[in-house]
């Protein structure tokens, strides 16, 4: 029997391979399972390159069908093994990997004859497994887009719905599972159900932000708007955090005056990451760099704050974005001067980081060990985080990434999905995310020492912060995460995947290895 070794911060682990019913061969979809090592060694690692565990095969489906078949013969087994649906595998922690059972390759779906995206006036109708990058070209073509999006598109509807999706534009329209009409999902039984807010309504709140736990989403119908040409996309430089964190809240709030922005986030520039890091950016020249910098070496902070912004217009609004856009700036309390303004086509500004994609891999720092940790904070503690964790804490290493620091209204998320927000009842929330990449073994774990220590802070300052796209190492852990829902929660798991056989590179629920 093959053993499994899984690589978690240097140490080795073994974990026991189970091995696959040897019927599994005599199933009608039998030519679409993989276990050549080639197959299954595609599918032992994700971006995060943390963890390794190699599945003993892959399913290469070319229908839902093929996925429920599957799913139906590893219930219905003695031994039922667990099955985890991979889009990209973008995740950081192993969430894709399916240790001891089928990882289901979930982009083969849609390579088919058929589009798997079809388009109609107000919503898409898309396969779990297509990208967000093909999604906009296609309704694009009929002048419409969806209304929110991740930063980064080349990753699959299925993966970011089963986390939440979010971005600089949730702040209004909420995150992108706040954005979905219906979905089909195959559960755990091997069932293939369709559902909505009024059709099985539970397992649709379950499945959206459901981290994989409940069913595999084979089709989303996401909602549209009609699509902007082009976007004022700006950059103010900030040194003061409060005025900083008060410009963000204002511009996402009800007060804010009609002409509003349609983005918003902002990241936090460390004052050695300037100095010493790259000279230029996809976005910022040599002399921009060179300005922050000065900027930073004036001030007495760790850091510096760039908040980004963005606003949409097209050929009938084209007059007034200068106007609309000055009334903004007005309004805001930026170093002044610090205003650095692109304009480009709206493809172009939503897939960004295609281009910082681009310079990463060409320097080599793309491939390389992600040990990122995003947190949704309570906006009333955002400064206590930023005097403790971003002036306090980080700093024991000059990392390639960013972080990323921007608040989202509360109200925009249904507390009947899945997914966590902070509930300290408060209107805003914080989202921080430490995008950091260790270029070395020593890196990570100065890195994973780091991101301990924030915890532990957030911990014992009482910062009822929670993790997104979460990894929790524990039961204990994951009962904290999902608080007084996680009865709900271990309801419907044993509703919809009864012997806990979806995804289990969570680590949520024990597995059936
Ligand atoms: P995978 O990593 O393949 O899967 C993630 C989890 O979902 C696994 O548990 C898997 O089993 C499950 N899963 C996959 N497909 C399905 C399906 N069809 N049905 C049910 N479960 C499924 N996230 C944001 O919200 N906002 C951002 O701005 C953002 N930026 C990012 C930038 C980069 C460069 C990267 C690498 C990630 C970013 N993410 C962001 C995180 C990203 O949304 C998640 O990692 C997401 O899970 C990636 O999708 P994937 O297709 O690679 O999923």
């Amino acid at each position: 029997m093959a053993s499994i070794v899984s690589v978690v911060t240097g140490q080795l682990r073994h974990m026991p391979a189970g091995g696959l019913p040897h019927d599994i061969f005599a199933l009608g979809i039998a030519s679409k399972i993989r276990i050549d090592r080639n197959s299954t060694a595609m599918a032992s690692s994700d971006f995060g390159r943390i963890v390794e565990a190699a599945p003993e095969a892959v399913l290469h489906p070319a229908t839902p069908s093929d996925i429920a078949a599957f799913i139906r013969f590893s219930a219905s087994s003695p031994a039922p093994f667990p099955v985890s649906p991979r889009g990209q595998g973008h995740s950081v922690r192993g969430q894709s990997l399916a240790p001891g059972g089928v990882v289901v390759d979930m982009p083969t779906l849609g390579r088919g004859h058929h589009s798997r995206i079809n388009v109609s006036a107000d919503y898409v109708d898309s396969g779990g497994e297509q990208l967000w990058i093909d999604i906009l070209r296609a309704t694009l073509e009929q002048g419409l887009a969806p209304r929110v999006w991740t930063d980064y598109l080349h990753i699959t509807v299925g993966g970011t719905l089963s986390n939440a999706g979010i971005g600089g534009q949730a702040f209004r329209h909420g995150p992108q599972i706040a954005n979905v009409e219906e979905l089909d999902v195959v559960t755990g039984t091997g069932d293939m159900v369709t559902c909505s807010r009024e059709k099985s309504s539970d397992l649709f709140f379950a499945a959206l932000g459901g981290l994989g736990q409940f069913g595999v989403i084979t089709r989303a119908r996401i909602m549209l708007e009609q699509a902007p040409k082009r976007v004022r996309w700006v950059r103010l430089a900030y040194s003061d955090v409060a005025m900083f964190t008060r410009d963000q809240e204002l511009l996402i709030s009800k007060r804010a005056s009609e002409a509003r922005f349609d983005y918003v986030e902002g990241q936090v520039q460390l004052n050695m990451t300037l100095a010493e890091g790259p000279k230029s950016t996809p976005f910022f020249s040599e002399a921009d760099i060179n300005r922050l910098a000065g900027l930073a070496s004036q001030s007495s902070s760790a850091a510096i704050y760039i908040m980004e912004v963005a606003m949409y217009y097209n050929d009938t609004t084209a007059s007034y974005v200068d106007k609309k856009l000055e009334k903004i700036l007005e309004q805001l309390s930026f170093v002044p001067g610090f205003v650095f303004t692109k304009d480009v086509r709206y493809v172009q500004f939503l897939d960004r980081v295609r281009e910082e994609e681009e310079v990463l891999r060409s320097a080599g720092l793309w491939d390389v060990p992600h040990p990122w940790l995003n947190l949704f904070i309570p906006r009333s503690r955002i400064l206590d985080f930023d005097t403790g964790v971003i002036k306090g804490l980080l700093g024991g290493t000059n990392p390639v990434g960013v972080i990323l620091m921007y608040p989202m209204n509360t109200a925009k998320w249904d507390d009947r999905m899945t997914a966590m927000a902070p509930l300290a009842g408060e209107d805003m929330f914080y989202t921080v995310a430490l995008l950091r990449s260790a270029v070395d073994a020593s890196d990570l774990e100065i890195l994973e020492g780091e991101n301990e220590a924030v915890l532990s802070f957030c911990d014992k300052e009482g910062i009822e912060c929670k993790q997104y796209l979460p990894h929790h190492k524990s039961e204990d852990g994951w009962k904290q995460h999902f608080g007084t829902r996680w009865s709900r929660i271990a309801e419907l798991k044993a509703k919809f995947d009864p012997h806990a056989i979806l995804s289990p590179g969570q680590r949520i629920f024990p597995s059936p290895h």
